[in-house]
């Protein structure tokens, strides 16, 4: 069994959900609300589907023009048994960098959130690992996952230490991905979730289709080669870390 820890699966994005849902078969996808009308279609899916969990949030990229009930409708569902999370949720320095502070305002106003309720978060984090730190190291407590993991071994060595998870996607199946593999290949197993990030950043072989959560046994393999472990350990260790995470009740 394998757990796809951040992926988006929306309408806009598939022409047919029901058959991507449907492919995930007895294996699991949290998928992941990045704006307001995302964490609405992800509450209406988490509902309809048993293999299908989710996190709520407000991606740094989709933080103008919020209306001002958007944290409400966060808190209104947090409470529902298949929403396991804040996410996606951070900094976004290469998408915009003349919003910095009001980016940090609305991930920390996001993770209080989270605090509150005691829920994990799903952090994204591009060209900004630095503030991305200096903020987390305040919330050494909280469970947290940086996903799609793209920054140095170094400061994986720092996340690691104030109790920071690494989501590993199909980057790390693609040729040049020599960092990302010397990160995999020496942080702990223990640490690291598996996502494919769907519809984007599809593994190789098949690089250049729609992705979707039935392709995380591709990143799996990949992982098991770099740590020279079987496929089968890597996502039985893998699906228990996502467990333990998102507090899971399967
Ligand atoms: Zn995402």
């Amino acid at each position: 069994m394998y757990i796809d820890t951040h992926c988006h699966i929306s309408e806009e994005d598939y022409d047919n959900i029901e058959k991507i849902i449907e492919n995930i078969g007895n294996n699991i996808a949290i998928i992941s609300g990045a704006d307001e009308k995302s964490n609405y279609e992800v509450v209406k899916l988490c509902n309809k589907y048993k293999n299908i969990y989710g996190t709520l949030g407000i991606h740094p990229g989709q933080i103008d023009n919020l209306s001002d009930d958007i944290f409400g409708f966060i808190e209104q569902n947090i409470n529902n048994p298949k929403i396991v999370g804040i996410g996606e949720i951070g900094l976004d320095y290469y998408y915009k960098n003349d919003n910095k502070q009001k980016q940090k305002e609305i991930f920390i106003k996001q993770i209080e959130i989270a605090l509150k309720y005691n829920k994990p978060i799903v952090i994204h984090s591009r060209e900004a690992a630095q503030d991305t730190y200096d903020i987390l190291k305040n919330y050494d407590n909280l469970k947290k996952v940086l996903h799609c993991y793209s920054y140095t071994l170094e400061m994986a060595n720092l996340f690691a230490k104030i109790n920071v998870k690494f989501g590993i996607g199909g980057v790390i199946t693609f040729k040049n991905a020599k960092n990302l593999v010397n990160v995999v290949e020496n942080i702990n197993i223990k640490d690291i979730l598996l996502e494919t990030d769907s519809p984007w950043l599809t593994p190789e072989p098949i690089r250049g289709t729609k992705n979707e959560p039935k392709n995380i046994p591709l990143i799996a393999k990949k992982i098991a080669e770099i740590k020279k472990m079987e496929i089968a350990s890597v996502l039985q260790i893998t699906t228990n870390n996502a467990i333990n995470q998102f507090d899971l009740k399967i």
